[in-house]
């Protein structure tokens, strides 16, 4: 049988991941190697400055008090007996849409497996939720799931799925959009008289161009949206050549 690693940002005992985990069964062997709290926003970051801590908290599932990065360097080097066929991350409660793919855990995890040459997928969905019903989203993720480990992903290539709360059940193969939302700062001073800001972000662009991720779940569809590793800008690349002759000491 082959073999899946679950991770997530929102924590090992997210009920995101308790229903990629239950969408799997059947179709792999599933090892879960998650951090042990919500990491949300903690992007591809590495704990480098203490120890990693971690703890095997059921068979075939670890914890990790690390980032999720960490957590799937863990699984790699150390927890999974093999090289897992597939790395899924998620299901993360809220999207990670638009240029905020960069901020997420979830899908730097996926980005973590997909740097190691392992096949990944991040899959979330959107509008995050007190009491969110993840069934349709498990749903796409086995069918994800079962499609990626049959047919290999190019290299250095990442699979980004956001399913919508109220999903109509077409599927949209979108880019990334630019970022809609900006950020919220709100204001506050603790009992010693310290400032602080909590950080949130809100929407502010309604509309976003019919062919991105955005529009496809405002549309009720599921975005799903290869991304890659290599950022390099082929054609700035070349432009770069006048700006040489300027830098060359
Ligand atoms: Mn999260």
């Amino acid at each position: 049988m082959q073999k899946i690693l679950v991770t997530n940002d929102d924590g090992i005992a997210a009920p995101g991941l308790r229903a990629l985990v239950g969408a799997l069964e059947g179709v792999a062997t599933v090892y879960v190697v998650a951090p042990d709290r919500e990491r949300s926003a903690a992007a591809q970051s590495l704990t480098l400055l203490e120890p990693v801590f971690y703890a095997q908290a059921a068979e075939r599932e670890w914890s990790v008090e690390g980032t999720p990065a960490d957590a799937v360097i863990l699984a790699l080097n150390k927890l999974l007996p093999e090289r897992p066929d597939l790395v899924l991350s998620g299901i993360n409660n809220g999207g990670n849409l638009g240029e905020n793919v960069y901020y997420s855990g979830t899908v730097a995890a996926a980005m973590e497996g997909c740097i190691n040459g392992i096949p990944a997928c991040a899959i979330s969905l959107t509008g995050k939720r007190k009491d969110p019903d993840f069934s349709g989203a498990a749903k796409f993720a086995r069918a994800l799931a079962e499609l990626a480990l049959k047919e290999p992903l190019p290299k250095g290539v990442m699979l980004i799925a956001n399913v919508p709360g109220k999903w109509n059940g077409a599927v949209r193969l979108t880019r990334q959009s630019p970022k809609i939302t900006r950020n919220v700062l709100k204001d506050g001073t603790d009992p010693r008289g310290r400032t602080f800001v909590w950080l949130s972000e809100q929407k502010h662009i309604d509309e976003s161009e019919p062919d991105t991720d955005y529009a496809a779940v405002f549309a009720g569809c599921v975005s799903l949206t290869p991304l890659e590793l290599d950022r390099t800008h082929a054609e700035f690349l070349n432009h770069l050549s006048h700006w040489a002759a300027h830098l060359t000491k």
